[in-house]
């Protein structure tokens, strides 16, 4: 890898910038753009598998919630951060919740659990804005036969760091920013952090040296030390080696950052299973087919095509 051995000579920099590719529906609720492009699923972005964003979409009221049906997961976890509008999830492990702007769900899929994700009740009746990020993250392997879990992590429960020189403000979803833990449990160490940025702001964040780091611009535009932007709905994935990123916000703007310790596993993807082998995938499809990831009774006036 060429491109690599190049930027890892010199610190800071990014290892890719990652245009925004063209938006598909999950189901018929989820208009998202799959950024992490052909990084998706390669330990270039572990322990993070793959981030689909859905920049905000404006639904017309309707009777019918919008998403996705009953489908299943096993090997990862799911973390949907909703930015407009409200979502509604529930599991065959008996989990259900709903989520507003500031809120986040981290479903951890485990050994395997059927969901569904759609609009809420009150969403569809009013129509609106919806946005929401769904971030894979994925299971260490000892770990991925773990139980199913799930965390409701409320926009309150979330500390809110103000970054030193009126930078802006950190959401600390997980790990930790200038001494505040976020509220989320996770299996390998990582940060997720929400973060604003003030217009004309300068500022510098320490990280781990060989952790993989990105992040995505979700308002505003980001330019990197070296001059290079980046833009709204795009990602860029950064140098392993380096230990400090320098960030300015050309305007205010939002950024998801992303941070953790690569698990140097084998990943084996297929559809909505991510294990270490070819044959623990089949397992996952025979184990689903035969029902032991559990069953979810669809509710009536729902879709229920699976995706
Ligand atoms: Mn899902």
């Amino acid at each position: 890898m060429p491109l690599l051995e190049f930027f890892l000579m010199a610190a800071r920099q990014p290892v890719a910038f990652l245009p925004a590719p063209a938006p598909h529906w999950v189901g018929d609720g989820f208009y998202v753009v799959p950024l992490f492009s052909d990084l998706a699923f390669s330990e270039e972005v572990s322990p993070f598998l793959m981030l689909d964003y859905a920049a905000p979409y404006e639904f017309p009221p309707r009777e019918k919630p919008p998403g996705v049906g009953a489908h299943p997961h096993r090997g990862f976890e799911t973390v949907t951060i909703v930015y407009h509008g409200e979502i509604e999830h529930r599991d065959s492990a008996g989990n259900s919740g709903t989520i507003g702007p500031g809120d986040v769900q981290w479903m951890t899929a485990g050994s395997g659990l059927l969901h569904e994700e759609f609009h809420s009740r009150a969403q569809t009746k009013r129509g609106g804005l919806v946005s929401m990020a769904q971030l894979w993250v994925n299971l260490p392997a000892k770990d991925k036969m773990t139980s199913p879990r799930y965390q409701a992590i409320l926009d309150a429960d979330i500390p809110k760091v103000p970054l030193p020189g009126d930078a802006g403000m950190v959401r600390v979803i997980a790990g930790e920013c200038l001494g505040s833990k976020g509220p989320a449990k996770t299996f390998s160490p990582m940060n997720v952090w929400d973060v604003r940025l003030n217009a004309g702001s300068k500022t510098g964040f320490e990280v781990t040296q060989g952790y993989t780091t990105a992040f995505l611009v979700l308002e505003g535009c980001i330019q990197l030390s070296d001059g290079q932007e980046v833009s709204e709905a795009e990602v860029a994935v950064f140098d392993p080696a380096g230990t400090r990123l320098l960030l300015e916000a050309t305007r205010e703007s939002k950024i998801l950052f992303l941070n953790g310790q690569p698990l140097n596993e084998p990943i084996v993807g297929y559809g909505p299973f991510v294990m270490n082998t070819e044959q623990e995938i089949r397992q996952a499809f025979r184990d689903y087919q035969s029902g032991k990831m559990g069953k979810l009774t669809a509710i009536q006036g729902r879709s229920h095509e699976s995706n």
